[in-house]
């Protein structure tokens, strides 16, 4: 027997734990859900990327070019082959993936497989490293909209213990609006994915990449940039759908008709 409680004259009645658990439930699976074309938007990219090794010898000297013109290695940046400390299983190790990591200025990469992944991560490290400032704070805010994205999602699955018109305070606020708050998180990491691929590609066409190789940097670089864009649209409904379904299945109900009572 649940019992009701008062608040500014109104009776509400508080959801039971059997009502959380089940919204729970149902909240995690709408949100893995609403995640699953995540895992196919990076289909078409893998698949294009395993295609275009059989060319990575065209890109690799080019590749190797934009670095030693790029201005990184003043910089300090160093590339970083996944052979080089006996990694041979990794997606960096099949070519499948690259990446920069700012704070040991590395572009992990394997050149001999697919060098035209390259551009896009000289185009990270451009951006962290020689960029006006605007570029560098959008690129160190990357790793915290992951960060905050994260968070959100977490938040999502809390119960909304207040009734609906209970005054609001801070943290009731960013748990109303979480699934915004997620979306908004992860628009500096699609910005930052963005630009280092449009500066890659003017990288690959200032050492002299053909019309063809560049047409083939920007439809893989759209492909990649659209598992960005995923993560931040459907990260963002899967928080907000999460943190409702929560909301019906925990918020106090007011009682509408208790005027008997007076
Ligand atoms: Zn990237």
């Amino acid at each position: 027997m649940t019992s009701t409680y008062y608040y500014k004259g109104n009776e509400y009645v508080p959801k039971s734990y059997a009502s959380a658990e089940a919204g729970y439930w149902l909240a995690t699976g709408a949100s893995a859900a609403i995640l699953s074309p995540l895992a196919l938007t990076r289909k078409p990219l893998v698949k294009q990327v395993l295609k275009e090794q059989a060319n990575n010898n065209l890109f690799k000297d080019k590749f190797i070019k934009a670095f030693e013109n790029s201005g990184l290695i003043e910089k300090g940046v160093t590339l970083v082959e996944p052979q080089a400390f006996n990694d041979f299983s990794s997606e960096f190790a099949k070519g499948t993936n690259a990446a920069f990591k700012p704070k040991a200025k590395q572009i992990l990469i394997n050149t001999e497989k697919s060098s035209f992944l390259g551009f896009h991560e000289l185009g990270h490290a451009l951006n962290q490293l020689k960029s006006p400032w605007l570029t560098r704070m959008n690129a160190k805010f990357y790793g915290i909209g992951y960060a905050i994205a994260g968070w959100m999602g977490y938040l999502a699955l809390f119960s909304s213990t207040k009734p609906k018109d209970a005054p609001k305070n801070i943290e009731d606020r960013i748990k109303d609006n979480c699934g915004k708050i997620a979306f908004a998180a992860m628009i500096p990491v699609v910005i930052e994915e963005a630009l280092a691929s449009h500066k890659g590609i003017k990288l690959a066409k200032s050492v002299g990449a053909d019309n063809q190789m560049v047409q083939k940097l920007k439809s893989l670089y759209a492909k990649a940039l659209l598992t960005y864009v995923g993560r931040c649209v459907l990260g963002g409904l899967a928080v907000g759908t999460s943190s409702m379904i929560m909301e019906y299945f925990t918020r106090p109900q007011k009682i509408t008709n208790n005027d008997v009572w007076f």
